[in-house]
């Protein structure tokens, strides 16, 4: 399959045909954002296309005529299939209204490096999960020693804690250090000031697109139907804020400062060639957690660090998705099954994803070993946790049918905590 848009078919390319991604964005020209589907180096206008005519949802209303996605996403799978067809056969030529009538690209039809990114649709709530075994494994040998790593609900529970929507931005949003309290080793008394163990994490994250209903749970199989796509996710941590405030109720400050997401959602129907089971159980699920297929995906990722002041970067781990012991068809069925309504526009992160290497890990935390082993980047700097004008940079593609399903970069440079106040 391939398109008459000619850089939808260059070796390489993140956004060929079989992904079309869905994002929102806005131009020198449009300035108010627009949703966006890319496609090699282009991105086209949905709303423009739906007000043609070219595309449509079938639902009672346009659903492209916002600054979000969230209206699309609300209208269900069967209109995101519905519309995911159409754009195939329109970039594919199979309909030919687009490409055959010249006058209509000007219109539709805009180079993606001249686009700004916006968030691609409005976070309803943040929920994010600790479902890497590994990740889990490293932090509890840090904290609780080897022999008691995993705690004792964590082979029966997707872990996780409601974390904030307010503070989830877009990839190339700068970081703020975050201030608070700290307690240092030794001290009895805790310090107020910057975090300083500011780290990443890197995570996949699930965009819901359908409710449910308050009171009723779910199965994973109709879980996993109501997630509408997938974006890069860093969930920024401050580990000494984290170490003094989680017991009894988890972490608060250490998170709550911002997410992370690429500005791209890779629809699930494009990673449906690279489906993959999670991890062999280690004890039986009960059976409200049983996944009736695979329901997890290959897909490889990689973090990079750019020194403040540096030239380059340094691709400091490289892991996969499929590392992940509960899928987020597992993490959202897990989360309804008290009668939770969740809501479109809903945010799951995945957890930490780490490997079993050590060039697998997927945070500071465990690449620098809680600080006793500081990383040595190819600029000859070091690093345990990361400092002011730092630049992180996730990345991620699965090799779908027709090439490469990329999910372009999410990537965000960390700057000073801001000047206290006169309290
Ligand atoms: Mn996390």
């Amino acid at each position: 399959m391939t398109s008459w848009i000619d850089s939808a078919n260059a070796p390489g390319t993140p956004f060929p045909v079989h992904n079309l991604p869905y994002g929102v964005c806005s131009s020198a020209v449009e300035v108010k954002p627009w949703c966006a589907v890319a496609l090699g180096d282009t991105v086209a206008n949905l709303g423009v296309l739906e007000g043609w005519g070219l595309i449509n949802a079938e639902a009672d209303h346009p659903v492209f005529t916002g600054s979000s996605l969230n209206a699309f996403m609300a209208a269900g799978p069967a209109a995101w299939r519905r519309v995911r067809a159409q754009l195939t056969d329109l970039f594919t030529g199979d309909d030919p209204r687009l490409r055959d009538d010249t006058r209509r690209h000007n219109g539709s039809l805009l180079t993606r490096a001249a686009m700004r990114t916006h968030m691609p649709f409005e976070v309803a709530e943040y929920t994010d999960f600790y479902a890497g075994r590994h990740h889990a494994c490293n932090v509890g040998s840090m904290v609780r020693g080897p022999e008691n790593a995993l705690p004792p609900n964590w082979l029966h529970i997707p872990i996780g804690y409601n974390g904030r929507a307010s503070t989830v931005v877009v990839s190339g949003t700068p970081v703020v250090r975050p201030l608070g309290q700290t307690r240092p080793p030794g001290a009895e008394a805790p310090v107020f000031g910057p975090s300083r163990r500011l780290d990443f994490e890197l995570e996949l994250g699930a965009v819901v697109g359908v409710p449910n209903r308050l009171g009723r749970p779910l199965t994973v199989a109709e879980a996993d139907a109501m997630i509408f796509g997938y974006v890069l996710l860093n969930d920024w941590s401050a580990r000494d804020l984290q170490a003094w405030e989680y017991q009894p109720l988890g972490p608060f400050q250490a998170k709550a400062f911002a997410t992370s997401i690429s500005p791209w959602v890779v629809p699930a129907a494009a990673l449906e060639p690279v489906r993959v089971s999670t991890p062999p159980r280690e004890v039986p699920l009960l059976p409200y957690l049983r996944e009736p297929g695979p329901m997890l995906y290959d897909i490889q990722l990689e973090v990079d660090l750019q020194p403040a002041g540096g030239d380059r970067a340094t691709t400091i781990c490289r892991t996969n998705y499929r590392e992940i012991y509960y899928s987020a068809a597992q993490q959202l069925a897990h989360h309804a099954v008290c009668g939770c309504a969740m809501r479109t526009g809903d945010l799951l992160g995945s957890g930490t994803i780490s490997g079993p290497e050590w060039h697998q890990r997927g945070s500071l935390l465990e690449l620098a070993w809680g600080g006793t082993q500081p990383l040595t980047l190819e600029t000859g700097e070091t690093r345990s946790f990361l400092e002011d004008g730092d630049i992180v940079t996730l990345t991620g593609w699965a090799h779908g049918d027709g090439g490469r399903i990329g999910f372009g970069p999410c990537t965000g440079q960390i700057a000073p905590a801001p000047a206290e106040p006169a309290w």
